[in-house]
């Protein structure tokens, strides 16, 4: 399934290319009708960038000058279709070709290196497959409500609910997602369902795409399938990217069918996303006590060591919402 990524990324970057070339068209042939003194100097310049290029190539005795020659007159004639075009009120970039990224002019890479707009259309595209890009439509910070938190004490939490999710989300907000570049902050959100782990992760996911960084959403069974894949299809694209990926999320860690395998590779992963420095964020629903018990000792204390935890805890949100429905 992965491997169809590729192709289809393909396709985008080709289909934005013929659009922004169909919307050139569309401008020149209204500048035609209105100005058609400005388009004969583009097709003046458009004819002697192709006598420069022919130029380049051919031999002559009197090249250099001939180079220069032909140079000069392009960048006169773009200055006059430049001005013209201003004084006609239009922008000067007008009849150009344009691109949404120009870093890479729309072809997803530059040089033999990818453009981080590719990296975020794949992203983009792996959202798509997951089902997240729904789903951040909702889950965000815009739909956070933290009055589904009790401000009343829960049992011998030290904070109420609310106070609880107060002084996390100032961190996340104030702390977390503005430096995000600059920490390598991993972060274990643990607590029973229903308790807002997941939303929180999709809100921070959501913000951090919108700031251009490529994060990579699994739920833990998913995250063993593409190890899987990654094993026995020698998948070295996916293991990149879960790999090199800005942020990793894994949701519900301790859902996924915990076998040796499981654990030895997700040590693995674990290991090199920190001697990397590559930061995750794990949510799951089982209590530290019985993650230690699920798992072998190196990875929690692996988890324990080098990951923020975060406990979260109120009245089940879920059934609030219900409530609040009716
Ligand atoms: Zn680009």
């Amino acid at each position: 399934m992965i491997k169809g990524y590729q192709s289809q990324l393909i396709d985008i970057y080709e289909k934005i290319r013929d659009q922004e070339i169909a919307a050139l068209k569309i401008r020149r042939e209204e500048i035609n009708q209105k100005y058609p003194e400005i388009i004969n100097i583009d097709n003046k310049i458009g004819k002697l960038c192709i006598k420069l290029s022919l130029n380049s190539i051919r031999n002559s005795n009197n090249r250099e000058e001939e180079f220069k020659k032909i140079k000069d007159a392009i960048t006169d004639l773009r200055a006059k279709k430049y001005e013209l075009l201003v004084s006609k009120g239009y922008n000067p970039e007008y009849l150009n070709l344009q691109y949404r990224c120009p870093r890479c002019k729309d072809t997803g890479y530059i040089g033999i290196n990818k453009c981080n707009c590719f990296k975020q259309k794949l992203v983009q595209l792996y959202y798509k497959n997951s089902g997240l890009t729904d789903t951040i439509k909702e889950e965000n910070f815009k739909n956070f409500n933290i009055n589904y938190y009790d401000s009343d004490r829960m049992g011998d939490e030290k904070f109420s609910p609310r106070k609880n999710m107060e002084i996390l989300l100032d961190k996340i907000l104030n702390d977390y997602l503005p430096n995000f570049k600059n920490h390598n902050d991993n972060l274990l959100f643990y607590g029973t369902s229903g308790t807002g782990k997941t939303f929180l992760s999709n809100c921070i996911a959501k913000e951090l795409l919108d700031r251009g960084h490529l994060v990579v959403y699994r739920t833990s069974d998913e995250l063993i399938k593409d190890l899987r894949e990654i094993r026995f299809e020698n998948n070295e694209f996916l293991e990149d990217l879960l790999i090199n990926c800005d942020l990793l999320i894994i949701d519900d860690l301790g859902a996924e069918q915990i076998t040796d395998f499981t654990v030895t590779e997700f040590f693995t992963l674990i290991n090199k996303k920190i001697l990397k420095k590559k930061k995750m964020l794990i949510s799951t629903n089982l209590s530290l006590q019985t993650l230690t018990k699920h798992y072998a000792e190196r990875i929690t204390s692996r988890l324990f060591g080098n990951f923020k935890l975060f406990k979260f805890y109120t009245q089940d949100i879920r059934v609030k919402k219900n409530l609040a429905k009716k």
